[in-house]
């Protein structure tokens, strides 16, 4: 019987048998026994499946992969050690030297920095693109050579949300997957399979950690995608893997095995980017009560953003459970239980103004981490962006009295009243 999403939440991926522990154990070694040369040697070939090195597999991390594997609705997943080792993988597992992609604008600057220039460097060109672009400048961007699509359910820091089921088309059209970063969403919130992604990934360290304890990462596949159909595009999946004595990813693992398999096979065999067994355990701890804690993110984040609304030294509030957002119709659309904790704001008064603000908050806490349990801010003004002078935060999008709002699980009365006390006392 297919389960209800709260559940796989608490009971998913790992299943114990009669008189085994109740909770996830901790599979802390690097390194497994096997009775003869004959059996490992079968692994090693991927005849069979079982576990040799923890470099590339581990049981702990693995019952965790399987259970955001069924908590996206997918065919395979697999764990990795940060956020940004899933979106490498996923990308670079279909495109290489000489491959383009084509990515929304709007994404984590940690991604677009490791897309516009250490896979640049790598012989990977992309072409972004405007999540609201017309359907002209869409279809431009595709090259004879464009082997993915890649964007994000909402966007780090911009909150804007991503018409998957737009690109996913446009994607298709030209044969190639669409890969949705899905960190901010959860699948509390948004599976984006259901809207026609093939590939999703994730920052494990933002909500579903979330509590700030483990960084991580994770990528699944919803096992659609033909990649035979498109075998010249693909040849990593479709051809011979000298490697592994010549097997053939698509044809040995199917549509709902293949990338997963050579992601682990190949990247994870060369790259190492490996979850620890320690950190699985508390992202799955942390997976328990996601459902949760996504109802109270989302619940307290529309309170404070009508509260900021209201509020005359608040200049504009974006959040896309708010009448009149120009997200508000796509969050109805692809979030209809809520987006996330995160919003974001200007004060009257630009970089000083905002300085000023968050200088008087004492509930809520400067951190450059966003979406876990306590409730956060950031200037990018006078922070990560600090560099910059108001012309050029103007031109990266990010307004000099931006402020980045991650709001946590507390009590929102707390909240409010500390963003209040903030705006109230600001110097007029
Ligand atoms: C934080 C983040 C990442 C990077 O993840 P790390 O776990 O920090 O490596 C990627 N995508 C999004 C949307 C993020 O918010």
């Amino acid at each position: 019987m297919d389960k209800r999403i709260e559940t796989i939440c608490v009971q998913g991926g790992y299943e114990p048998g009669n008189g085994e522990p109740r909770q996830l154990p901790i599979i802390q070694s690097t390194t497994f026994k096997y009775d003869t040369s004959e059996h490992m040697a079968k692994l090693f070939d991927l005849e069979e499946n079982g576990y040799f090195y923890s470099r590339l597999q581990n049981p702990t991390v693995d019952m965790v992969a399987k259970k955001i594997c069924q908590l996206e609705g997918g065919s395979a997943a697999m764990l990795t050690s940060s956020g940004q080792a899933a979106n490498f993988f996923a990308v670079f597992n279909i495109a290489t030297a000489g491959d383009h992609v084509v990515a929304s604008s709007t994404i984590y600057g940690g991604t677009f920095n490791l897309f516009h220039v250490t896979m640049r460097k790598m012989g990977v060109e992309f072409t972004f693109v405007k999540p609201d672009c017309s359907d002209e400048e869409l279809e431009a961007a595709f090259r004879p050579n464009t082997k993915a699509v890649f964007g994000e359910t909402i966007a780090n820091p911009a909150v804007i949300v991503f018409d998957i089921e737009r690109f996913a088309k446009a994607a298709h059209r030209h044969g190639v997957p669409l890969i949705v970063d899905n960190t901010f969403a959860t699948p509390i919130n948004c599976r984006p399979f259901e809207w026609g992604a093939d590939i999703v990934t994730h920052s494990t360290t933002k909500y579903m950690d979330g509590h700030g304890a483990a960084l991580g990462g994770a990528i699944v596949d919803a096992g659609k995608f033909d990649w035979m159909a498109h075998a010249d595009k693909f040849p990593g999946l479709t051809t011979p893997d000298d490697s592994y004595h010549g097997v053939v990813y698509a044809q040995r693992f199917g549509t709902e095995g293949a990338f997963i398999t050579k992601a682990t096979a190949q990247l994870m065999r060369d790259f190492g980017s490996m979850q620890s067994p320690q950190n699985a355990y508390y992202l799955n701890l942390g997976l328990e009560s996601l459902a949760l804690r996504m109802e109270r993110h989302c619940a307290n984040a529309q309170r404070m953003a009508e509260f900021l609304l209201g509020h005359d030294a608040v200049s504009w509030v974006t959040y896309c459970g708010l009448p009149g957002d120009k997200c508000y119709e796509l969050g109805r659309k692809y979030l209809p239980k809520g987006s996330c904790g995160v919003l974001s704001f200007g004060v009257k008064g630009g970089r000083k103004a905002a300085e000023e603000f968050m200088k008087k908050l004492k509930t809520i806490a400067i951190e450059t981490h966003v979406a876990d349990t306590r409730s956060c801010c950031l200037h990018p003004a006078s922070a990560t962006h600090r560099q910059m002078n108001d012309r050029e935060l103007e031109e990266a999008g990010v307004k000099p009295e931006l402020i980045r709002l991650s709001v946590g699980i507390e009590n929102v009365d707390d909240l409010i009243a500390d963003v209040k006390q903030a705006l109230d006392g600001l110097s007029k």
